[in-house]
């Protein structure tokens, strides 16, 4: 099932015909500021599936796709994760310009985007002013979280997850100089367009077959598979989980493959990855 967020943060399925709304399903009111009522969604969406089906199968105004503003699929996880230095293709490559090479995520863990940084299918990357910096893609799968995970362990750690979708880790490269901007390259606003969808973890039996490719303007410069993590999506959870709870919507970033590399004003970058579908975003001069 492909759960799309759209517009004001309303929530739906998309379905041949265009999306199904569902979002008063779980419209409970003021206390749920409308992004935040995805994590309720997601939270509670074992027992909303048979009213979810019902809403899939009826015929009748569906929204077309083209209509919406696609959102971040989930807009609001109160953790959102990333994975550093994850496939040994681009720890070699990253080795050579300023990472320790005995690092990777095994040794690293995780490190915090700010959700701020959150954007949508329908959303260009914008680029702060920030003369003479370098400005990378990093092309990621990312996994959304359905229940809350608490010290759980590697073998059932999927059964944690709500779904998968796409994922850029823009990023401004640090340079020998400005280390102590380490917290906050990768967290401005646009430096983490998901989507275009969250496709539910019962269509996606076996992630760790996910491949993900990137191309800037029409070149191929990333393809991946989640074959080659060092840690993989389990053991990621299974960590995480014994560091902190994670909750539903939460998101996790699971890394990037080679092939990292600048983007910028006026680039067009697709990330895509077969089962998922496609981010399509131009990249422009952040007007603020
Ligand atoms: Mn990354």
């Amino acid at each position: 099932m492909r759960i799309v967020v759209f517009d004001d943060y309303r929530i739906g399925t998309l379905e041949d015909d265009g999306i199904h709304d569902l979002t008063d399903l779980v419209d409970g009111g003021p206390e749920f500021a409308a992004p935040y009522r995805v994590n309720s969604f997601i939270e509670h969406f074992a027992e909303l599936r048979s009213s979810i089906e019902r809403r899939r199968a009826s015929n009748g105004a569906a929204i077309p796709l083209d209509a919406v503003r696609l959102r971040p699929p989930s807009p609001s996880p109160r953790n959102f994760l990333a994975a550093p230095l994850n496939y040994q293709d681009h720890r070699a490559e990253i080795g050579k310009v300023h990472a320790d090479p005995s690092q990777t995520a095994r040794e690293l863990g995780f490190f915090i985007k700010s959700w701020g940084s959150l954007s949508g299918a329908s959303d260009p990357i914008e680029l702060p002013s920030r003369p003479s910096r370098r400005f990378d893609h990093e092309a990621e799968i990312a996994v959304v979280i359905g229940r809350e995970a608490r010290g759980v362990s590697r073998d059932e750690a999927l059964d944690y997850v709500f779904g998968y979708t796409l994922l850029i880790d823009v990023t401004m490269r640090m340079t020998e100089t400005q280390r102590e901007e380490r917290p906050m390259r990768k967290s401005f606003w646009t430096f983490a367009p998901s989507g275009p969808w969250i496709v539910t973890a019962d269509d996606i039996p076996d992630p760790s077959q996910l491949r993900v490719r990137l191309w800037v303007n029409g070149e191929l410069r990333q393809d991946g598979c989640l074959t080659d993590l060092i840690v993989d999506i389990p053991d990621l959870i299974a960590t995480a989980s014994g560091v902190m709870p994670l909750m539903p919507g939460d998101v996790y970033a699971t890394g990037t493959p080679a092939g990292i590399g600048s983007i910028d004003i006026g680039d067009r970058v697709i990330v895509e990855c077969e089962p998922l579908g496609r981010l399509e975003l131009p990249v422009r001069q952040r007007p603020w």
